[in-house]
């Protein structure tokens, strides 16, 4: 041991000899003031967990609807009781409204406030929730309704709009949640959800009842959950989680109703969470990817059932194909 000891000793002191240098050649650079650090601005709300973002833009103003993971540092599944909402005029500062809604506000409910999506039409705002129905075993969807977009809100229908036993292309009892809502150029509303398989179905001009069919969407290889539709110029995106631990991919097309092309992964794995789910919107003509991520470091310890909303820019190609997302600390900047 002595040995080896004494033959390290000469590297480790051409080590700390390059190590010296090398500091001393930063110093001046640091000194001159050229690399002043931004703001970390990732994750955006820091005093509670947040998941399964989705936004919208209403009189100028962003509207961050989330859900609230309340799991202990060790907890081994989802603790989720109540949907958040945040608004925000410059996507960096967030403001928190009253809690808008619970799963205690479904009374067919039972348990899991997971993911959702909310939309303005005719002045009043439609928030689709995914819960555990009390009766129908599995998941469903409801709707909640506001004259707000910060709420309160109260379900809409007084039952659940989707139900387990209405999608039978898998017969596992959670395939009807993340439910995304799109109004379409002509005023059609569209209804998209699924887990493994991704189901989409129109809803009428009253936002609280499916019209027709319930379709399964094909050309998603690999599609696990989180559908989101949003348009550029003439053609639909369809992003959603991919694979598990998921990834953000998309597909692209002419038309909501598709044929998709499948383009790839958009976001890799989000940091120290096996789920990845995604908002996109516009905002003072701006493109922004919110999602979220585990990343929420000591003393609070993040993880895949205590995550955290967090927002960067998204950016297009001249072909209308997306830039791969890139997940930053800093964030958005003032
Ligand atoms: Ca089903």
């Amino acid at each position: 041991m002595l040995q080896s000891k004494s033959n390290w000793l000469p590297l480790l002191l051409l080590m700390a000899f390059f190590t010296a240098c090398q500091q001393t050649e930063k110093a001046p650079e640091q000194a001159s003031g050229d690399a002043v650090p931004l703001q970390i601005n990732n994750p955006v709300i820091r005093d509670k967990f947040t998941a399964d973002p989705a936004a919208l833009v209403h009189n100028d103003t962003v509207y961050l609807y989330t859900g609230h993971d309340e799991a202990a540092i060790d907890g081994p599944f989802y603790k989720m009781n109540e949907w958040l909402v945040f608004s925000s005029t410059n996507m960096v500062d967030w403001q928190e409204h009253p809690v808008p809604l619970k799963v205690t506000d479904f009374a067919w409910a039972k348990a899991d406030a997971w993911a959702s999506q909310a939309i303005e039409r005719n002045g009043k705002f439609y928030w689709y929730v995914c819960t555990e129905h009390a009766t129908v075993p599995g998941k469903a969807i409801g709707v909640a309704v506001s004259d707000r977009p910060t709420g309160p809100f109260k379900d809409a229908l007084g039952k659940a709009l989707v139900t387990n036993d209405m999608t039978t292309a898998t017969d596992i009892a959670w395939d009807d949640i993340d439910p995304s809502v799109w109004i379409d150029d002509d005023g059609q509303a569209y209804l998209f959800w699924g887990n493994t398989k991704c189901y989409y179905a129109k809803l009428k001009e009253s936002m609280t009842e499916l019209d027709g069919e319930i379709k399964v969407v094909e050309g998603l290889p690999n599609f696990t959950e989180a559908p989101w539709i949003h348009k550029k110029g003439d053609w639909y995106y369809l992003t959603y989680a991919y694979q598990f631990p998921e990834k953000t991919a998309y597909a692209m097309s002419k038309s909501i109703n598709g044929p998709w092309e499948f383009k790839g992964i958009l976001n890799e794995l989000a940091g120290n969470c096996n789920t990845n789910h995604q908002a996109i919107i516009e905002y003072k003509g701006v493109p922004y990817f919110i999602y979220h991520t585990g990343g929420v470091q000591a003393p609070n310890f993040g993880g895949s059932f205590r995550r955290s909303v967090c927002v960067d820019k998204l950016f297009y190609k001249e072909d209308g194909t997306l830039k791969r997302v890139l997940m930053t600390s800093e964030g958005i900047q003032k």
